[in-house]
């Protein structure tokens, strides 16, 4: 009789171990194949951690993604945020926090930070073809033998997941830019300006758009040739992008015309705007191997008012259409001018200081 229950509190924690394993695996199967039908970074990163929450209970999950620039960072609860960011620095060699970039979390200065006891901290390498990355856990409960299993499972399928992912998010990033000015193409720019307008008319917003050509530049091309008018093409839309707000999106509309979508921003603000890349690109110096060459442009503005209640197609092309017909007028005012949309047509073109 003593040797049976000897026995039996032999197997019965076996039986138990063997019930949650089972019990694990099962939910592990369920969260590879949600990972797999994931098509976003983010949604792929989600559904390990839930799958991790589930099984292990963590009390902090991090995880941390290579960049060519500094790591994209994942992080489950944000409290932890400042003493895991030394660790992170320490790790991949960052030079400041300003290298972390949140996936999931945007965070106020007056937020309350917790410490935590770095010798409980477990990380993992995570290492595939163009993902290289780490996890960090605090875990709850005392992780069983096969939970190191579960946990190299997990990470494999997520690291496969993620670097199928990042490849296709450099096709398609690929497929929406410009090679020449690194800005976004033209069919890039519509889709985007559909996203735009439709969140505007949502939350009621203003928003504008400016269109932009270099002026005379078939004479900068007949005069120091092709390859000198291209580093003008990458000088003036670089001059550009560097004083444009994160939100705001340029894209090359064809040769040497460029279209901007400008979310959140009235006419005023826009023309505000308009005028000082005018300026900018009218004082670029730019050297090339056939000589300096200076260049303007002239700026055609319009402006969606938050009334407008027209299907978004039509706001589309209504708002091309007249950033264009403004920039024409610009060109037939002189050139290296702003023209602001219609509704201020009655205002004179801003300056008008001549062209190449
Ligand atoms: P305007 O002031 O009226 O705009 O005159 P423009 O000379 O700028 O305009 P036009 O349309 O006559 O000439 C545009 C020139 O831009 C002609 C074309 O060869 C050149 N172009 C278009 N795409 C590129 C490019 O990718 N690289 C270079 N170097 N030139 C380009
Ligand atoms: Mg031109
Ligand atoms: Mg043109």
């Amino acid at each position: 009789m003593k040797f049976a229950f000897k026995k039996l509190f032999q197997i019965l924690p076996l039986f138990f171990n063997t019930a949650a394993s089972n019990s694990d695996h099962n939910k592990l199967a369920q969260h590879i194949i949600n990972l797999n039908q994931q098509n976003s970074i983010k949604g792929i990163i989600n559904e390990m951690a839930v799958c991790l929450k589930e099984i292990l209970n963590y009390r902090l999950f991090a995880f941390v993604i290579q960049r060519n620039l500094g790591v994209d960072v994942w992080l489950d609860p944000r409290m932890y945020k400042k003493s895991l960011e030394l660790v992170f620095i320490q790790d991949f060699h960052l030079s400041g926090e300003s290298e972390i970039n949140y996936l999931n979390h945007t965070f106020n200065s007056n937020e309350q930070e917790y410490q935590f006891d770095l010798e409980n901290l477990v990380s993992y390498i995570l290492d595939e073809e163009n993902c290289h990355g780490k996890i960090y856990m605090l875990t709850k409960k005392n992780m069983a033998s096969y939970h190191d299993n579960i946990v190299a499972m997990i990470l494999k399928s997520t690291a496969i997941a993620l670097s199928k992912q990042i490849n296709i998010d450099i096709l398609t990033s690929a497929a929406a830019i410009d090679p020449l000015t690194g800005c976004y193409n033209r069919r890039e720019f519509e889709e985007q300006m559909r996203k735009t307008i439709a969140s505007a008319k949502r939350h009621k917003n203003k928003l504008s758009v400016f269109m932009f050509d270099i002026d005379h530049f078939k004479k900068v091309n007949d005069t120091y040739g092709h390859q000198a008018g291209d580093v003008v093409l990458q000088r003036v839309s670089d001059v550009v992008r560097n004083d444009m707000r994160t939100g705001d999106i340029l894209a090359r509309y064809g040769g040497e015309e460029f279209i901007a979508i400008l979310p959140s921003t009235g006419k005023q603000e826009a023309i505000e705007l308009a005028e000082r890349l005018r300026d900018k690109i009218e004082e670029q110096i730019i050297v090339t191997d056939a000589g300096t060459i200076k260049v303007t442009a002239s700026f055609g503005i319009a402006s969606l008012e938050p009334s407008y209640e027209r299907p978004d197609s039509a706001d589309m092309l209504k708002l091309i259409e007249e950033a264009d017909s403004m920039m024409y007028k610009a060109k037939l005012n002189g050139r290296n001018t702003v023209m602001p949309g219609l509704i201020q047509l009655c205002q004179q073109p801003t300056k008008n200081t001549g062209t190449v």
